[in-house]
Parts: C-alpha cells; sequence; structure tokens
C-alpha cells in the first residue's frame, strides 16, 4: 500500500470519479429531479467525462497540475451551480498540492480542509445547509483528525468515505439553505440532496483509487 500519493493515483482516482458519476447519472437525475431542475446527473457525468479527455490528451505531470486541467475544465462545461463549485474545489485542492510531486496525508488532509473552506466561500454555504458541503466538510475533517494521529493513508481515505457518506445521509431531514433546492423551503426536507451524493462519490473513489 502507498504511503503517498502522486500524478498517477490523482489520475486513477479523478477516473474511478468519472466512472463512479456515469454510473450512477439516473440516481443523481432523479435526487435533483425531487429538489432541483434534474440536470445534476447529466451536468456532472459531462463534466467529467470531457476531464478525463483532457487528462489523456494533456497529461499534466504532478498531482497539482491533475487537479488543475479537472477543475477548468468543469468550469467550462459544467453549467448550474456545481461546475464552478466543483471547479473551485479541484483548483483549490490543486492550489494546496502546488508543484509537489507527491503527498503525504498530512499534506492531503491540509489541501482538503483549504478546498472546502474555499468552497464555502463561493457559494456562501456552512455544514448543515443541504449542500455538498455536508458531504465533503466531514471527510476533510476525518483526514485532518487521522493526519493528527499520525494515521496510515489507506486508513484514513476509508474514514474519510465512511463521513462522507454519513454526512451525504443526514442531508435527508435537512431543509435546504442554499441553491435552487432552498427555493423549496420546507419541502426540500425529506430528500438526499444531489449534490451531496455526488461529493461521497468523489471520496469514496479516492479511497479506492489512492490506495492502490
Ligand atoms: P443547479 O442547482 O444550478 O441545477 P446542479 O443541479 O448541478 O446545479 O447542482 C446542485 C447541487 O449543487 C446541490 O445539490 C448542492 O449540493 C450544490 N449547491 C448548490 N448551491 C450551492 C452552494 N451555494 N454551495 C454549495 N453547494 C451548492
Ligand atoms: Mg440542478
Amino acid at each position: 500500500m502507498n504511503v503517498a500519493i502522486d500524478r498517477d493515483g490523482v489520475e486513477r482516482w479523478m477516473q474511478a470519479f468519472a466512472q463512479a458519476i456515469a454510473d450512477r447519472r439516473e440516481e443523481l437525475i432523479t435526487l435533483d429531479t425531487a429538489i432541483g431542475d434534474g440536470d445534476h446527473g447529466a451536468n456532472m457525468e459531462r463534466g467529467m467525462r470531457r476531464a478525463v479527455e483532457k487528462l489523456a490528451e494533456q497529461r499534466p505531470d504532478t498531482p497539482g497540475a491533475v487537479l488543475k486541467a479537472v477543475g477548468m475544465t468543469l468550469i467550462a462545461t459544467v453549467g448550474g451551480a456545481s461546475g464552478p463549485l466543483y471547479g473551485t474545489l479541484m483548483l483549490a485542492l490543486a492550489a494546496g498540492f502546488a508543484e509537489r510531486p507527491q503527498l503525504e496525508l498530512a499534506q492531503y488532509a491540509s489541501a482538503w480542509r483549504a478546498a472546502v473552506e474555499a468552497v464555502c466561500a463561493r457559494g456562501h454555504a456552512q455544514p448543515g445547509d443541504k449542500t455538498m458541503i455536508d458531504a465533503l466538510s466531514p471527510a476533510a475533517a476525518a483526514l485532518e483528525q487521522a493526519a493528527q494521529r499520525g494515521g496510515e493513508l489507506g486508513e484514513a481515505l476509508q474514514e474519510a468515505a465512511a463521513a462522507a457518506r454519513e454526512g451525504m445521509l443526514a442531508t435527508v431531514p435537512l431543509v435546504a439553505r442554499r441553491g435552487r433546492a432552498s427555493y423549496l423551503g420546507e419541502r426540500s426536507a425529506g430528500h438526499q440532496d444531489p449534490g451531496a451524493t455526488s461529493a461521497y462519490h468523489l471520496i469514496e473513489s479516492a479511497a479506492r483509487a489512492l490506495a492502490d
């Protein structure tokens, strides 16, 4: 098992995320139809398919450069709220990775924390607003806790995925305070947030792809 994250690992992560989203396109459309406009599955599937194509063309040479290419592609190709927000997440992660050829758990965890804060700032959302933040923020906290106790990378990624899953499921009873779902007010309660669902798959893909 690897102790560090390298560019091939990050490319595998992005390929795994693109596949996870493609496999769940209809599920994400159904979730977004209940409390939004139904485009989340199609948006994300198209954006990540283009992002993976871009990686094959450009062959970026560091973990940060891989995520920068993905973030730029998502901003350019995905409309709606999720394109700019996922783009912000990827670009902020890339900035945290800087030019490093490899990242250890503590560096990965602190890049995640800063990236989640960048998404909160961009969308004016906080945990509990029934957004992607509800999956992303617990995952960042799990990574930080694992890094602080000197945990092992693969185990930390598994813990982050479990925390993201809990956060995703915890969006069900919440009333949305940001994004299109907030227009429904109390009627948004009782549905799982589509963006928290795709965000869980981002973290879960990392657990499968980065610890190989
Ligand atoms: P749109 O709402 O423009 O149709 P999508 O359907 O692709 O965009 O994405 C909807 C998801 O985006 C929501 O489920 C939510 O998780 C996330 N989202 C919306 N607004 C915000 C925000 N301000 N901050 C964080 N996440 C948000
Ligand atoms: Mg939508």
